[in-house]
C-alpha cells in the first residue's frame, strides 16, 4: 500500500468541536502557510487567493502543524475522548 491507501484505512470520528482552531486575526499570517508543506495528511491548502484553507477530517493528532506553526497562530489539543483518529495499519 502507498501512503495514500494507507491513511485511508483510519477512522476518524468528529469531535465536538473542532480540535485544532486557527487563532482569530492569524488567518493571513505567513507562519500559517508552514502547515501547507508538513502536514502528513494535506490538510492544509493554499486557495486561488493565496490563503490557507484547512479541514479537521482525516487529522493524525501528530501536531506537525502546532510545531511549524506556533501556538500563537493555531489554537491546538487533542480531540475528547473516542473522538478523532482511529489507527487501523500500523
Ligand atoms: Fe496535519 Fe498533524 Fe496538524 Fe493534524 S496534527 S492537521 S495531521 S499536521
Amino acid at each position: 500500500l502507498n501512503l495514500k491507501a494507507k491513511l485511508g484505512l483510519n477512522v476518524f470520528k468528529e469531535d465536538k468541536e473542532r480540535h485544532i482552531n486557527i487563532k482569530p486575526g492569524m488567518e493571513k499570517d505567513p507562519r500559517l502557510k508552514r502547515a501547507v508543506l508538513v502536514c502528513p495528511a494535506g490538510l492544509y491548502s493554499l486557495n486561488d487567493k493565496g490563503e490557507v484553507e484547512f479541514t479537521i477530517d482525516g487529522c493524525l493528532e501528530c501536531g506537525t502543524c502546532r510545531i511549524a506553526c506556533g501556538v500563537e497562530v493555531l489554537d491546538w489539543k487533542y480531540p475528547h475522548g473516542g473522538a478523532g483518529v482511529q489507527f487501523r495499519f500500523g
